[in-house]
């Protein structure tokens, strides 16, 4: 299982019924929260989240739609008895902007969050574990900022139903040939793994570009994605405000999604000047077809 949960898809403001930038990854067991706008608990809660499983916290920046909702979900992890650690990946000031909260309120964590240091400008590895590898890089905002790759480490090997039964392997031993190994029948005899199975393929990847203005360099990074979310703070007509914000538009996330030869494009980061979302649709799909809304609430397979 490898999807994205939209929690928040609003920018600066939040409004009624749209919530500042977070979603919630969901890598196989494990869940990762990306940008942790103002409400986000409250999401994590409308949603059924089950926030106990959250192991890694990503915030591109420190604009304040991306992490006031950071304290007040940290607090509630541990009223709830949290005792599990939770690693947040950040600008390095975070940590300071943290501490003192917890300081000032003289709470004392019962779980171990520890925080690792985005570097200005830092591109690369950040996490690896047996289900995903994390990447980020700098994309180009007002402030430091980053984008992150999320990658679902190898997949289970795909089995082929038919051809296991006619070696007669029983169906027991079905998940150790999706995990790769061999069968040894009861007269000694090898069924190789490869002869009941098939490969993976292509390790599945999202990109999330956080804020940022319309960049081609983002494209190394973009290429070949099974999903990207790319922000659309603004339509077309708006341009030049966008160039101004160090925001992009929807022509531009769709030409960078098309140049990117993604498979899938998400849009959000929406200024609270819109009540209507259709018209960024209309405007990014002759661009790139495969385009949708990131609907809050809703869950999109990579
Ligand atoms: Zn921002």
């Amino acid at each position: 299982m490898f999807a994205v949960t939209i929690l928040g898809n609003n920018s600066a403001i939040p409004t009624l019924d749209r919530h500042p930038t977070a979603q919630v990854v969901t890598c196989n067991e494990q869940l990762l929260l990306v940008d942790c706008g103002e409400g986000t608990q409250l999401q994590i809660t409308q949603y059924r989240i089950r926030r106990s499983k959250l192991r890694y916290i990503f915030i591109s920046h420190l604009h304040g739609d991306h992490y006031f909702g950071l304290i007040g979900l940290i607090n509630t992890l541990n009223l709830m008895g949290r005792t599990e650690p939770l690693s947040v990946y950040a600008p390095p000031e975070l940590e300071q902007i943290i501490q003192l909260q917890l300081d000032c309120s003289g709470t004392i964590l019962k779980f171990e969050l520890s925080f690792v240091p985005l570097l200005p400008g830092y591109s690369g590895l950040i996490l690896e574990d047996k289900d995903l590898r994390v990447s980020c890089f700098p994309t180009q905002h007002r402030i430091s900022c980053f984008g992150f790759s999320i990658e679902m480490q190898k997949r289970k090997r795909k089995l082929i139903p038919e051809q296991a039964k006619a070696y007669e392997i029983p169906a027991a031993y079905f998940s150790k040939l999706q995990e790769g190994a061999d069968y040894q029948r009861k007269d000694g005899s090898i069924i190789k793994n490869d002869w009941v199975t098939l490969s993976p393929g292509k390790a599945k990847r999202y990109v999330y570009c956080a804020d940022t203005i319309y960049d081609v360099n983002l494209l190394p990074w973009l290429k070949d994605a099974d999903m990207m979310y790319h922000e659309t703070t603004y339509l077309h007509d708006l341009e030049d405000r966008a160039a101004e914000r160090y925001h992009s538009t929807t022509v531009q996330a769709a030409s960078l999604a098309a140049a990117a030869g993604v498979k899938k494009l998400l849009i959000g980061h929406f200024s609270s000047k819109y009540t209507e979302l259709q018209p960024f649709l209309d405007e990014s799909r002759p661009v790139f077809a495969n385009t949708d809304i990131a609907e809050e609430g809703v869950s999109y397979i990579v």
